[in-house]
């Protein structure tokens, strides 16, 4: 397979055919638009354009979009119009609009019509070509100037972000594969990510210990579907964990999203008995009954799953787990919705991502009939969500009063002047920007920073963080 890293070399000899222009990426969705809005933002730079700090200061603005959900789309074509509204408003010139991501791959050239149309369109494979679009679109000279769009599939494409525009919360995001090769029937990312296509183990490890040579000590290993990694068939998500283990320098690894169906005891093996690898699953079960996981054609089964997670517990230290959750699919009767139940109440999640099922034209089940009353849709969520917050209280109760350790990830929202640290298995503490007798930083004499190591007695917890004190 052609290596996109090589091509990518040819394709960007810097050039200055962004002559200063100021753009400005705005992301929705996942882990792995930030991502990809990090590569873009390198691409870019190579080629002389700058980064803008705000719409106002940009001569370009690009929307990196999700189209997970409707909502998520609607909500996009409308902050089309909003970013011309606010320009108008201040003042300015006409900006440029251009959409990414999914929903440029999903709808192409329709996001050219239209009241709230953009000037250019580029799907998931095709960023090496916004450079050159975007230079040819803000030199125009034409009134009239041409509309662009770039969509398709590439099995070679794969975005490689610069280490000076990765996220400073401590965890670097590393994109291994892009895809899926699955094709849950509620789930459009086969069709806007296109089928599975994996970075070279070599490619992935360069990336890392570029990172690291540039003071990275976490990552965390991206794809839709990072359990199905097998490199030419050779070496598969566990062997990849265990090379990543091998670079001197980084000290943890996290990784998103994993499929049940490929969780295999010897990755679970290897994710317990690699000290870099951190402990948390994040294992998306979607529905606890087997009639409603055939239809959503997920793979496996209720019971199929709860094994895995006995297993997870028996071999991984400290694992917790979190999970996705579709209520109201297509047919889900209330005795499916209760086998749900049975399964939050059996797994314990530290948190769980649970949805109404809503319908996305194009996909298998948009044949299925919607047959759940959105009420009804709204009542099972609620029950979930308020089963979730029942049990998590009883677990994270047993937490109090016992020392944890994590990482100083970053500023806290609340409270003030105090820091959020993040354990290995993904729980969240808040420390004060003070020391203590229970509160010590092995890095630092005096205050904290983001990237130490603190250790602190929980006290208490509100929602899912857990608080720190005396
Ligand atoms: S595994 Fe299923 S839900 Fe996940 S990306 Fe692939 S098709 Fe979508």
């Amino acid at each position: 397979m052609a290596s996109f890293q090589s091509e990518l070399k040819a394709l960007n000899q810097p050039t200055d055919r962004g002559d200063g222009c100021r753009v400005f990426i705005e992301t929705y969705g996942c882990q792995m638009n930030v991502y990809d809005s990090q590569a873009i933002g390198g691409l870019l730079d190579k080629d002389g354009f700058e980064t803008a700090d705000d719409i106002f200061d940009a001569d370009v603005v690009l929307l990196n979009t999700c189209s997970v959900r409707e909502l998520a789309e609607h909500k996009i074509i409308s902050r089309v119009g909003e970013i011309r509204r606010q320009r108008r408003n201040a003042d300015l010139p006409p900006v440029t609009v251009g959409i990414c991501g999914c929903m440029a791959e999903r709808l192409g050239g329709e996001l050219q019509k239209g009241t709230n149309r953009v000037d250019l369109v580029v799907g998931v494979d095709n960023y090496d070509k916004l450079p050159g679009m975007l230079s040819e679109l803000v030199t125009s000279q034409s009134s009239a100037r041409r509309k662009r769009t770039a969509t398709g599939h590439r099995s070679d494409a794969h975005y490689v972000a610069p280490p000076s525009l990765y996220p400073v919360n401590n965890s670097h995001l590393v994109t291994i594969h892009k895809g899926c090769d699955y094709k849950c029937t509620y789930c459009i990312v086969p069709y806007t990510r296109g089928p599975q296509t994996e970075k070279s183990p070599q490619a992935i490890l360069d990336e890392i210990h570029t990172l690291v040579d540039s003071g990275a000590t976490e990552v965390t290993l991206l794809g839709q579907n990072v359990t199905a990694y097998n490199w030419q068939k050779e070496l598969d998500f566990a062997a990849l964990l265990e090379s990543v283990s091998g670079i001197d320098g980084l000290e943890r690894i996290r990784f998103l999203t994993g499929h049940p169906k490929d969780m295999h005891p010897h990755t679970m093996d290897a994710i317990g008995s690699l000290d870099k690898v951190c402990p948390w699953l994040h294992l998306p079960i979607q529905s606890g009954s087997n009639a409603v996981l055939k239809r959503m054609k997920r793979l496996y089964k209720r019971d199929e799953y709860l094994e895995m997670v006995d297993y997870a517990r028996r071999v991984i230290p400290d694992v917790t787990f979190s999970t996705d959750i579709i209520v109201g699919f297509p047919g889900e009767t209330e005795e499916d919705f209760q086998a749900t139940l049975e399964v939050l109440s059996r797994v314990k999640y530290d948190q769980i991502f649970s949805f109404k099922y809503s319908e996305r034209p194009g996909v298998p089940a948009a044949k299925l009939a919607d047959d759940i009353s959105i009420d009804e849709k709204k009542r099972r969520l609620a029950e979930v969500m308020a089963l979730q917050e029942k049990t998590w209280n009883v677990e994270a109760a047993r937490e109090v009063g016992k020392t944890w350790t994590g990482i100083v990830e970053s500023a806290a929202r609340h409270p003030r002047d105090s820091w959020r640290v993040r354990t290995p298995n993904n729980r969240k503490f808040v420390v004060a920007d003070g020391l203590s007798s229970n509160l010590f930083s092995k890095n630092t004499n005096h205050g904290l920073k983001i990237g130490d190591e603190v250790s602190a007695l929980i006290t208490g917890f509100a929602n899912t963080t857990f608080l720190t004190g005396e």
